[in-house]
């Protein structure tokens, strides 16, 4: 463990985010949990405990062995969806311990046949449709394929689910490929309606497509980047806010991440400070040093630009950022000593750094940042 740094997971932010998803979706709509990329850097671990405890039912991560961390860390039944990736080592596993998986070719729907006919039970299945994105999915002949194989087998595949994703229902700009691949999702559905197949779970939405396109509900929605409290472009909160009262974010962030000063230093005017040449400072200046760099997930192209909250107040790291270590200017901070608590995303008084200020600096996604958040720094539970 690294513990260097902390990251906080805020249990009222958990239970705000969930409630409000809950009531725009409504009740009739099923909510899985996106936990994949490490729960988008929180921890699944830490998280799938308490999405658990404020009523999340079903998760989707994409790996088989996030699957496997995901019902470790469950203490009721859920349903597990594996979106990605499993190798054929482990599809014997995934079969027997119930999880859910997508067929996104016709070679894993075989594999998972001839697996579940040896161990005598059903596969749970969804069948991913190729619609528009170009990425995964069956296109029309290996969907046709697909049904012929389930139709001879209904005693080893079960068909839970018929999905695909959608190319970025976050910007208005994709629009008219949005709805060109609805309406190819829905070509299928008949397809495969008037073979007698018909999945408990029809769903195509993300958080972006759950908000900007209601009607792409259907059964279910797979909620990743709004259940951590973020919206999926500056463009989907606008949308959302449009016509109301209430300008205020109804989302909570659940994540925190902080770290302490470890050591302080006076610099002359006249000196360069951290590796090379890229900070002169121009004053007598003070600084200190935190113990997190970029092998800790703090991004190396925020150096000479990030900034973080000590005492209420925002400092800038200057220099480049170190494998282990930056350095702050805290010339403006009377009383700062070693061991102070520094924030580097989340709130500190009446100030706070967002994931976003954080990545706008970078260039970077909220996703990419969160998702690469080091597994290996502590995580702590707030009950606030
Ligand atoms: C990651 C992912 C999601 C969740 O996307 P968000 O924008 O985080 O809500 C949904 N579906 C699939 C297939 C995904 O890969």
């Amino acid at each position: 463990m690294q513990e260097s740094s902390l990251i906080t997971l805020k249990e009222k932010s958990v239970e705000n985010n969930i409630n409000f998803l809950k009531k725009k979706i409504g009740k009739k709509v099923k909510i899985s949990a996106v936990v994949k990329a490490n729960a988008y850097g929180h921890g699944i671990e830490h998280i799938v405990p308490l999405f658990e405890k404020h009523g999340i039912d079903h998760y989707s991560v994409f790996y088989y062995h996030e699957a496997v961390r995901v019902s470790e860390s469950l203490s009721g039944e859920a349903a597990i969806m594996i979106m990605g990736w499993i190798a054929d080592n482990d599809m014997r596993n995934t079969i027997q311990k119930g999880f859910e998986f997508y067929i996104f070719n016709v070679e894993r729907l075989k594999t998972a046949l001839e697996i579940a006919q040896q161990l005598g039970i059903r596969a749970k299945i969804h069948l991913e449709a190729e619609t528009g994105m170009n990425r995964t999915g069956l296109n029309l002949d290996e969907f046709n394929e697909a049904i012929r194989i389930i139709k001879d087998n209904p005693d080893y595949i079960e068909v839970v689910g018929f999905c695909t994703h959608l190319a970025g229902a976050e910007s208005i700009s994709n629009h008219y490929r949005i709805q060109k691949q609805l309406k190819k999702y829905f070509k299928l559905l008949d397809v495969l309606e008037s073979n007698e197949i018909k999945p408990k779970f029809k769903h195509v939405a993300n958080s972006a497509a759950a908000f900007v396109y209601p009607a792409s509900r259907l059964d279910l929605v797979r909620i990743g980047i709004m259940i951590y409290g973020f919206w999926s472009s500056t463009e989907t909160f606008i949308q959302y806010l449009d016509n109301k009262v209430n300008k205020n974010d109804p989302l909570d962030r659940i994540l925190g991440w902080k770290t302490q000063i470890m050591a302080t230093k006076k610099i002359k005017a006249g000196e360069f400070v951290s590796y090379g040449i890229s900070y002169l400072a121009q004053n007598d200046i003070v600084t200190a040093v935190l113990p997190i760099g970029y092998a800790g997930g703090y991004i190396r192209s925020l150096s000479n630009k990030g900034q973080v909250l000590l005492h209420g107040q925002f400092c800038r790291v200057i220099g480049v950022v170190n494998m282990n270590m930056i350095i702050i200017d805290i010339t403006h901070i009377s009383g700062a000593a070693i061991g102070d608590e520094v924030v580097i995303i989340g709130r500190q008084g009446d100030l706070e750094i967002k994931v976003g200020a954080f990545s706008d600096i970078s260039n970077k996604l909220n996703y990419e940042v969160l998702a690469n958040l080091p597994p290996n720094i502590d995580r702590k539970i707030l009950s606030i």
